[in-house]
């Protein structure tokens, strides 16, 4: 039977794509079938002459369908890669961003220069931050605080499935409130930072399919900073660092609401797009 040849489906929905006007998300139906067939990129260009069986076209369809309506295309395949390591996701936990490797790059540097022993990954969500530095230095422990139960729940799925959960513990609670008093090496967060008002001007694929619990900054966007900044002093040793990843124009206010609590040595960086992305300081 030669009724899905996989070179006329992907054409198929290649026009699908772009009736919906939807050019962009393309790529991710091949994306799709690979993830279906088990290969990569490539080769789903290599094996364009064959064809696929009805259960696999029928798979593939529904995920086509699932993406023209919107749904992000990590949701559909269930996982987002992360600093090389697959971290599962849904609608619950915000999809981990390239630019945040960035921020678990500077982490882990300052882990192992300094020889640190315990992090909080603050604002959890996936726990793409925390799980990673786990991987990337054996000899830490971490700790993950999300407010949001079923990000917790994600986040230990996603410790068992890279097999850190013995070095990891997990706190569900607003910021600080619920964590017991410990002294750690390093804060490191990444939490929503997009003031209230400008959220209706995300892309649809934002604001409807990812929590606004993990994009809502309050008014300003600055609401997480301004408390974890507070918040997050008692609990680190003294030299400590704070990280954060902020929003592209949001350096000078993070550099002045650090400064005001006296953390020392504040510095600002740019992400690889040259867009202002961190701050780091030391208590
Ligand atoms: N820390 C997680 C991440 O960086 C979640 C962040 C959030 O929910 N704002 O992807």
């Amino acid at each position: 039977m030669n009724q899905h040849k996989i070179s006329e489906v992907l054409a198929d929905v290649k026009s699908k794509f772009e009736l919906a006007n939807k050019q962009e998300a393309e790529v991710d139906a091949k994306w799709l079938l690979a993830e279906l067939m088990g290969c990569s990129l490539t080769e789903i260009m290599l094996i364009q002459e064959k064809t696929l069986s009805e259960e696999t076209y029928l798979s593939y369809m529904n995920h086509i369908q699932r993406r023209l309506a919107g749904e992000p295309l990590q949701h559909i395949l269930g996982y987002q890669n992360f600093y090389g390591y697959d971290f599962k996701v849904n609608g619950n936990v915000l999809i981990p961003r390239f630019e945040t490797e960035e921020l678990v790059e500077k982490g882990i540097s300052l882990i192992k220069e300094n020889r640190m022993k315990q992090v909080i990954d603050m604002c959890s969500g996936s726990g793409c931050i925390g799980i990673t530095l786990l991987k990337e230095c054996a000899e830490i422990k971490a700790y993950c605080v999300d407010v949001s139960y079923e990000a917790i729940s994600i986040a230990h799925e996603n410790g068992l499935d890279l097999g850190v959960n013995n070095r990891l513990t997990f706190y569900k609670s607003d910021l600080f409130i619920e964590v017991p008093q410990m002294n750690v090496d390093m804060i490191i967060s990444n939490p929503p930072y997009i003031p209230s008002d400008i959220i209706y001007s995300l892309s649809t694929e934002v604001k409807d399919q990812e929590p606004s619990l993990a994009l809502d900054g309050g008014t300003d966007g600055l609401d997480f900073y301004r408390r974890i900044i507070v918040e997050g002093k008692p609990y680190l040793k003294k030299g400590g660092y704070l990280l954060f990843e902020i929003g592209h124009n949001q350096m000078e206010a993070v550099l002045s609401l650090m400064e005001e609590s006296e953390y020392k040595n504040v510095k600002g960086y740019k992400d690889l797009s040259g867009n202002d992305r961190m701050i780091i300081g030391q208590k």
